[in-house]
């Protein structure tokens, strides 16, 4: 039996429990609780404030989720927002699509990039292209001096506390919509549709005021709470549930999670979600 344990909390009486077999990383930056661990199971895992944030076995879902989907039913995406994100894996993924001129990622904290730099070097490869470039600042205020530029916004941001809680607000949902070029999209991480059902509700209930399709969709991420993770599309010009997809690039054959029809049925939301929902 391993002697080292790693325990998250996901409520007050479940949580996930990891074996670790190394530690190799413990920071407090001047936002948060910084760490690194190797474990049996699933690879080397990112912690902030103690929750994982991506695992080397399962980071792919939730990063082919948050940034192709958007990518694939845009008709003429060029440039794209991602605020959060100081892994670097939704950059990874949006640099797979080639006609994409220019990728910023805006991350409050520099420290994360460092560490993922250091420890997931896979995962921070893209920072280095010259279509990207990189701000360590606040996404919140970031979207005041740059509005109507982007295609695409993507909010890979944390749950929604310290610095992230306002990254749930309705103002902070208004500053994407004027972010976003004509005809652009948002897409943001909701938390878990089933340890947050509330959170997911309040989010869509705040974004329908503000852009004209709203849909959540849902993905399967092991280590992240419930295993059931979801993410909400917005956009005023492009109806996900009514839109084919623009193009099918050869990348696609490459993913690990997401297929065309896996994108169609993500959309597609359980009875309990669908009455709390609405929509
Ligand atoms: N996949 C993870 C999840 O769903 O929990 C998110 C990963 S990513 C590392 C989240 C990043 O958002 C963190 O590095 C954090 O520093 C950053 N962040 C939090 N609040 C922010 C803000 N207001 N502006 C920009 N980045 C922020």
């Amino acid at each position: 039996m391993p002697e080292d344990w790693f325990l998250e909390k996901h409520t007050p009486y479940a949580g996930l429990s990891l074996a670790v077999s190394a530690r190799l990383h413990d920071q407090h930056s001047d936002f948060q609780h910084i760490e690194v661990l190797d474990t049996p199971e699933y690879g080397r895992v990112l912690l902030l404030d103690g929750c994982v944030m991506l695992t080397d076995r399962d980071e792919h879902v939730y990063h082919e989720m948050i940034v192709h989907p958007a990518l694939l039913l845009h008709p003429r995406p060029r440039r794209v927002l991602i605020i959060g994100g100081g892994d670097g894996g939704s950059v990874r993924e949006a640099l797979r699509h080639t006609e994409l001129e220019r990728i910023v990622l805006v991350e409050i904290d520099e420290a994360v990039i460092d560490t993922a730099r250091r420890y997931f070097p896979a995962l921070t490869a893209g920072l280095d292209d010259p279509r990207v470039a990189v701000h360590c600042e606040d996404g919140f205020t970031y979207l005041d001096a740059h509005r109507g530029q982007y295609d695409l916004i993507v909010v890979d941001s944390i749950d929604p506390v310290g610095e992230a809680a306002k990254l749930f607000t309705s103002a902070f949902y208004e500053k994407v919509r004027d972010g976003l070029r004509k005809g652009g999209c948002a897409v943001f991480q909701t938390e878990s549709p089933f340890y947050s059902t509330e959170v997911l509700a309040q989010v869509q209930e705040r974004m329908r005021t503000l852009f004209r399709h709203v849909a959540p969709y849902l993905a399967h991420i092991p280590t992240y709470p419930s295993g059931l993770w979801s993410f909400t599309f917005a956009s005023d010009a492009i109806d996900p549930l009514n839109t084919a997809l623009q193009r099918e690039p050869a990348f696609l054959a490459e993913l690990k999670y997401l297929t065309p029809e896996l994108l169609r049925a993500a959309f597609v939301l359980p009875a309990y979600l669908r009455r709390r929902l609405g929509g």
